[in-house]
């Protein structure tokens, strides 16, 4: 019975059985061997002594794994509370006809306000930032870190509109709106970027422009179903203006752009894209592509999960 026991000591149960078991049997041989034997006692008391120990010992073991198996598991992180920012828009009075029709345009559809709505719930912002439509004398877009605005110009969506009538005269109305939208929304991204790289203070090495780039595609991308579009149309919007950037500008030459722009989402999504290479992307860039996405997915992943409000599935 002591062997026994001393096989199923730890053994919840059958465990103490045989342990009580072994401390009785202790206790009726010392009663029997008392008249007799001496040395018979010792090996009841023995007996009835280890019983006890491996009783209590089960019973420790036992009342651990109670223990362990009632630790609840680790609550789940509380959510921020330093989500202090939206994203707001802000459309100034304008006075050009054609700007005035497209703030009808934007208003109605509410384009930019669903993309900030999106932003929104996906992004946890330290500060307010406000997304300006104006009037600026220049086709541009830029991001002020001073007081926390992204301006967008009507003279840039005039001028993304007539490079791409230009581009594609005969094109039905629909193919060209959807064509403008998707520059005006990568370029919204594209400012967005610099204003990511401020507000969560993003460790970047290499040009902000190129990493502005890099994250528009990024987030228009996994954004949106047709976000990739959005993309394409940014870099055809640029390759309407091949030639004209300066070497001095800080922004990579347009044609870098495009290329850059199009061999990431031929990465991104090979298939998708495969017309492109090596249509438009010669194959000694091409096949680098998948590679270089791949960087980008993994770089952008690292810098913002920290500063969303889910993670995306
Ligand atoms: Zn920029």
């Amino acid at each position: 019975m002591g062997i026994l026991s001393l096989f199923f000591g730890w053994v919840p149960f059958i465990g103490w059985l045989f342990s009580v078991v072994v401390i009785a049997c202790g206790i009726i041989a010392m009663y029997q061997v008392k008249k007799e034997h001496a040395l018979g006692e010792v090996y009841a008391i023995m007996a009835i002594v280890f019983g006890i120990i491996s009783l209590f010992l089960s019973l420790i073991v036992f009342g651990g794994i109670l223990l362990l198996g009632s630790v609840e598991p680790a609550p789940a992180p509380a959510p921020p509370d330093y989500d202090y920012g939206n994203f707001t828009i802000q459309y100034d009075w304008v006075q050009d006809d054609s700007h005035l029709f497209m703030e009808d345009y934007f208003r109605e559809t509410q384009w930019f306000e669903k993309n900030v709505d999106k932003l929104n719930q996906d992004w946890i912002l330290p500060q307010n930032i406000t997304v300006v439509f104006t009037e600026c004398g220049v086709a541009n877009a830029f991001y002020n870190s001073k007081d926390l605005t992204i301006t967008m110009c009507y003279e840039l969506a005039d001028d993304i509109w007539y490079s791409f009538y230009q581009m594609m005269p005969d094109a039905d109305r629909n193919v060209l709106l959807s064509s403008w939208l998707g520059a005006m929304d990568f370029i919204f991204y594209h400012e967005l970027g610099h204003a990511f790289v401020d507000v969560f203070d993003l460790p970047i090495t290499g040009r902000e422009e190129d990493v502005a780039d890099q994250l528009s595609v990024f987030i228009v991308s996994e954004s949106w179903d047709a976000g990739e579009d959005s993309a394409l149309a940014g870099a055809q919007y640029f390759y309407t203006h091949g030639g004209s950037s300066a070497f001095w500008d800080e922004h990579s030459l347009s044609e870098q752009r495009v290329y850059n722009i199009i061999c990431w989402l031929f990465g991104r999504s090979p298939g998708r894209f495969a017309h492109l290479v090596p249509e438009f992307v010669p194959q000694e860039r091409g096949v680098q592509c998948p590679g270089e996405w791949k960087q980008i997915d993994n770089a952008m992943t690292t810098l913002l999960d920290a500063h969303r409000k889910q993670l995306p599935e």
